[in-house]
This record gives structure tokens, C-alpha cells and sequence, in this order.
């Protein structure tokens, strides 16, 4: 149990299906997790691995997977050198990853491990994406209901890509998708638009999702609002075009304008008239102006960040336990 490797590993076929866990201090709900999680996949035909990556949690957490003890699976324990966010843990995650099919799936017992064996029987079929919809979101207020309805709509929107509406990263990716999704430079990483980037075969299950286990959510509005303002600036350029398309109709407007005040004063002279409508037109200008500008900048911002060419998150260590079944084979042919 103290094998380091630090490169990424090689899809390994005899590991068949790997579930990906990115969590950070959740060691309220780990031993429930995994106990659930280990008893799905022991009732499973294919070999599999639990990759659980540590976004750099400070409390016990990577303690008490790394003193799990062995099961049927394989169980790849990855720490991160510091919390760098659930889309660079996931990303490290898929990294690492040996299996031919990957779930991904939350620590916090949100998305039900019961599923998996489903979501394997629509891999075998020859799918290679199977999204996982929620049909209930228990337990969130009717506000992050609504505002989740609305980013979508608006992201699917203004994004090329299809964009599931309420899928989280709760899904199944074949070996070929998750090659794809590794292959992907870019350092913004909104990897529910990552996810539905390459295409493929894809299906989608409902499931409902459970409320938190225990434990409180690691989002809050400004955390999500900026998860939002990512997902469709990385996805999207047509904030751009509208601030155009926006300044375009004002100018045209503005000349407009322009005329009918220059005919009025040659026609009617020049009285001292019209402070409501000139302080109306400057804020509004100004308005969009700022917003425009705001546009710019959340895009000059990601150019400055790619530019950078920073690795996504920095591994510390990784410690790999090899299934009870596979020791046992070890064990015979020693
Ligand atoms: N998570 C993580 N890094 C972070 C925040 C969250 O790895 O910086 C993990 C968290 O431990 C959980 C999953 O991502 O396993 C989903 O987080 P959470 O439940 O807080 O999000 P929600 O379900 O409310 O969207
Ligand atoms: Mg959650």
C-alpha cells in the first residue's frame, strides 16, 4: 500500500470500469460512501478501480481511505498539493484513470452508487456517454432551482454545443471519450461543457438526487455564478457578437438622433431643453459601455490564463491498493 507513481497512467484492460471520486473534507460521509460504493461493485462481473482524488481536504479524510481495508477493487488514492476545485480534481481524476468504462461520481452520496450497474448495462450496448439527469433536485431551495433553469436555458442558449440541462458530472464516459476529454489543452476547464464536447453515442438516464448525506455544499451563489460566467465564456463567443451587434444599434440609433436634433435646431433654434433625455442616453451608454467592457475583460482574462500554460493541479501523491482478489492471485503465484 505505498507504490508512488506521479505520471498518469495507461488504460489498463484488465481494469474494466473505474469510478472517479473527487472529494475535499468530506470525512463525515466517506466510510458510508465507501462501504455503499464497495458493496455495488462487489455484486459486479467487471474489475474495477475507485480513484478517489483528495482536492487538498484539511481535515481527516485521505487519512481514512488510505486505512480502508482491501476489497474487490482496486483503490487508487490521489492528493492534490492543494484545493485547486472540483473540475481540476476530476480532471486529475480521468487522468489516472485505467478503466475502459469511467463514472464519475460525488462523495456526498448526491448521486446514488446504485445506479452503476445500469449505467454498465447501457455502456455494454455501446454507449459511450451516459448522462445522468436529475428528475428531482431534493433538497435545494426553489432559488438555486430556478437560477439552475435559467443558466441553462441561457447557456444552451448561446453555446454550440448541446449542454444537457440538469446533468451534473454524475455520468458514465467510455475509454475513447475520456482519451478525447484528456487530449483537451485548455485550462478553464467548465467540464460539464468538457463532457459534452466530443459527441459520441449518448444516452440519458433519470435518477432522482438524494440530498446531502451530511455535510454542507462546497458552492455558494458567488462560487456558482462564477462556475457560470466559465461555462459560457469557455463554450461560448457570442457574448462578443452581441456586445456588437448591442453597439451596433445604439450608434444607429444614436445618428439617428443626431439628425432629427441638428434639423430641430436649424428649423427651431437652440433652446436649453432636454436634461432628462441627455442623462437617460448617457447612463444607458455608459451602461453598456462598462458591460462591455466587463465582457472584454472576462475574456482577455482566460487568454491570460491559457496563456500561462500552468498545469490544471499538482499531484502529491499517489497511493494505490490492489483488490483483495488480486493479492490473492499474487499471493498463490509467489
Ligand atoms: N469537491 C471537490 N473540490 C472542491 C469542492 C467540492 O472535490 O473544491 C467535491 C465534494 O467533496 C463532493 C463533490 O465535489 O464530492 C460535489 O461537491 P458539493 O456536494 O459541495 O457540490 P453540490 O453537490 O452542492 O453541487
Ligand atoms: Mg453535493
Amino acid at each position: 500500500m505505498s507504490t508512488i507513481t506521479l505520471v498518469p497512467r495507461q488504460s489498463d484492460s484488465s481494469v474494466i470500469l473505474s469510478v472517479i471520486v473527487p472529494y475535499f473534507n468530506e470525512q463525515e460521509v466517506l466510510t458510508e460512501f465507501h462501504t455503499r460504493l464497495t458493496s455495488v461493485l462487489d455484486s459486479l462481473e467487471e474489475s474495477c478501480e475507485i480513484v478517489y482524488v483528495d482536492d487538498g481536504s484539511s481535515d481527516g479524510s485521505k487519512a481514512l481511505i488510505e486505512h480502508f481495508p482491501s476489497t474487490s477493487s482496486d483503490v487508487v488514492s490521489i492528493s492534490l498539493s492543494r484545493n485547486f476545485g472540483k473540475e481540476a480534481a476530476m480532471s486529475a481524476g480521468l487522468e489516472h484513470c485505467r478503466g475502459l468504462a469511467v463514472i464519475l461520481l460525488d462523495a456526498d452520496l448526491q448521486d446514488p452508487p446504485e445506479l452503476i450497474p445500469q449505467m454498465l448495462v447501457e455502456w455494454r450496448k455501446g454507449v459511450d456517454v451516459v448522462n445522468m439527469q436529475r428528475s428531482k433536485r431534493e433538497g435545494e431551495s426553489w432559488f438555486k432551482r430556478f437560477s439552475a433553469a435559467s443558466f441553462y436555458r441561457v447557456l444552451n442558449t448561446l453555446v454550440k454545443t448541446e449542454i444537457p440541462e440538469n446533468v451534473g458530472d454524475f455520468r458514465l464516459l467510455s475509454r475513447e471519450v475520456v482519451d478525447h476529454i484528456n487530449s483537451l489543452p485548455e485550462r478553464n476547464r467548465y467540464m460539464k461543457g468538457i463532457f459534452a464536447w466530443p459527441g459520441f453515442k449518448q444516452t440519458t438516464l433519470q435518477f432522482e438526487r438524494d440530498p446531502r448525506y451530511c455535510g454542507e455544499t462546497k458552492w455558494n451563489y458567488f462560487k456558482l455564478m462564477g462556475l457560470a460566467v466559465d461555462g459560457i465564456t469557455s463554450f461560448s463567443i457570442r457574448p462578443l457578437r452581441l456586445a456588437t451587434i448591442f453597439g451596433g444599434l445604439i450608434a444607429l440609433v444614436a445618428f439617428l438622433y443626431g439628425a432629427v436634433i441638428v434639423s430641430k435646431t436649424v428649423l427651431f433654434g437652440d433652446p436649453v431643453s432636454g436634461y432628462p433625455s441627455m442623462m437617460v442616453v448617457q447612463l444607458a451608454l455608459g451602461g453598456i459601455q462598462l458591460l462591455s467592457i466587463g465582457v472584454l475583460g472576462e475574456y482577455i482574462g482566460r487568454i491570460f490564463i491559457e496563456t500561462k500554460q500552468r498545469p490544471l493541479y499538482l499531484v502529491q501523491s499517489v497511493v494505490e491498493q490492489s483488490s483483495n482478489t488480486r493479492n490473492e492471485t499474487l499471493e498463490k503465484s509467489a
